[in-house]
């Protein structure tokens, strides 16, 4: 008799890039035999897949990890195993900060995680698959139609590491350079996740605008003549920029959306937005995190080339592309901030209106510059400037989702809910999130949860729908109108 083959269940933490490591390794596991646990409890062996960015990242990473060896020490699992940031950025003391964990994996080292599972399975103890140096590697999917979104919609990663240097960030030292994965990889990876029922693509990266620097300066070296900074458009491969890809995966058969998430200000070139502006499928959406307004502050975090871009940056994007939605995200309390620099990002915010806002209190992050910088505003000020602009936006969003009111919309429909599942509101302060439930409207159809493409996954609230016919399924496209909504959702009707 054969022995029924292991179980390995996720858990995954952090952001959507972490989320798609977790599936390329859980590729891996299928393709050696193994299988997914249907949830981590359910598992022989426990993967936390952690964050390290900041420290609220490494607290939640920590309890996850402590309860994982709970679990194992309860006799609940036979093997914990780490992967991701946190053993990356502390490979020399993962080990003696978490003694109960049987295996580390760094972000170079995925497709190991296989033979690390039967390893540690085997009876092996302490194993640090973590290499020195900053990570080189890119993954490809070893199962490309493999999701763990929860819906229909997927994370195409289209680069990993970051060029630039901002002066708060732990993420270059973690994830290493800027390396785009090919314009053919993307395209086949994104047709096998249309293929699946996926009707949202979303791309990102460390800095998705910045998509094929790299693969440009190699053409470039190879093929002396091409305009590397203009994206190389002179070259044979013309794709090998954010633009050109745009342009090939909008020419995909099929009715679907493809979102930019994770832009830097100064990399949107005109290029990009005659690219968005045309495209079928692309929708009017970016979310470019600009950190701050002020000259002095973006000088000082190491962002001083964008601080012409962020000037005029929603006006320009406007105009470029209507109806463009805009998401981003800033950083107050970065030393040297005073009252005055932050009254200039609140009066920059107040006349931008983003359609959606995330603000992070700073935290002096080891091994970065800004750790030894003087003059950090106490943690009081910070967090309370972080809640003046959240105030100052939740103002934004009222008035916006007052003037979506009686407007009409395409959506993609998520999940039907259960009958008695209430409406839910978020309120949402940067990540933290606090929900409190309203009684659904007087309505005999069925609720649904929907998005449109002004609200990216995750992140931007969502739109609770009736009136969809009876039949419909996930992942299919409706025509709505708006007809209300709380806080950060929207409520909507489906036309006829
Ligand atoms: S662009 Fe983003 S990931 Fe890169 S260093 Fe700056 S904050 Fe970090």
């Amino acid at each position: 008799m054969t022995n029924p083959p292991l179980t390995v269940g996720f858990i995954s933490l952090g952001c959507a890039k972490n989320l798609v490591d977790s599936q390329v390794m859980a590729g891996v596991l299928l393709s050696e035999h193994l299988k997914l646990a249907p949830s981590p409890e359910e598992a022989d062996v426990i993967l936390v897949n952690t964050c390290a960015f900041i420290e609220d990242a490494r607290a939640e990473a920590a309890e996850a990890i402590l309860r994982a060896c709970q679990h194992k020490a309860a006799g609940g699992c036979r093997a914990v195993v780490v992967a991701g940031c946190l053993p990356q950025r502390y490979r020399e003391r993962v080990k003696e900060t978490f003694p109960d964990v049987d295996a580390f994996v760094g972000v170079d080292e995925l497709d190991r995680i296989g033979e690390i599972v039967r390893q540690v399975i085997a009876g092996k103890r302490g194993v640090v698959a973590v290499g020195e140096g900053a990570p080189t590697r890119l993954f490809q999917s070893k199962i490309p139609g493999l999701r763990f979104s929860g819906g229909p919609f997927a994370y195409l990663k289209v680069a990993e590491g970051c060029n630039h240097a901002c002066a708060f960030c732990a993420i270059p030292g973690i994830r290493g350079s800027y390396r785009s994965r090919s314009v053919a990889e993307l395209v086949s990876e994104a047709r096998a996740l249309l293929d699946s029922g996926v009707r949202e693509l979303n791309l990102i990266s460390q800095d998705t605008t910045s998509y094929g620097v790299d693969l440009r300066r190699r053409q470039s070296a190879a093929l002396p003549g091409i305009d590397e900074e203009r994206g190389g458009r002179r070259s044979a491969d013309a794709a090998n920029n954010l633009p050109g890809l745009l342009r090939t995966l909008d020419a995909l058969d099929g009715e679907f959306w493809i979102r930019i998430l994770y832009g830097y200000p100064s990399r949107v070139t005109d290029e990009l937005l005659e690219a968005m502006a045309t495209a079928r499928h692309v929708c009017a959406y970016l979310d470019l995190p600009i950190q701050h307004s002020h000259p002095d502050i973006l000088r000082a975090m190491q962002r001083a080339d964008a601080v012409r871009a962020v000037a005029d940056l929603p006006q320009r994007l406007r105009r470029a592309v209507p109806g463009m939605v805009l998401r981003t995200t800033c950083l107050v309390g970065f030393p040297g901030e005073t009252e005055e620099h932050f009254q200039h990002l609140l009066a920059y915010l107040e006349a931008a209106k983003f359609d959606h806002l995330g603000v992070f209190a700073f935290s002096a992050e080891e091994g970065t510059a800004a750790a030894g910088l003087l003059h950090v505003p106490p943690a009081e000020v910070a967090e309370e400037r972080r809640d003046r602009l959240m105030r100052l936006q939740r103002q934004v969003v009222d008035e916006r989702r007052k003037a979506l009111a009686g407007t009409t919309a395409q959506a993609i429909l998520l999940q039907q809910l259960a009958e008695d599942v209430v409406l839910r509101s978020t309120e949402r302060e940067g990540h933290n999130q606090k929900r409190r439930h309203e009684r659904s409207p007087r309505d005999d159809s069925p609720l649904w949860l929907a998005r449109l493409a002004r609200q990216a996954p995750e992140v931007d609230g969502m739109t609770y729908v009736r009136g969809v016919p009876p039949g419909s399924n996930p992942g299919q496209f409706v025509k709505l109108r708006i007809t209300g909504g709380r806080a950060y959702d929207l409520e909507a009707q489906v036309l006829s």
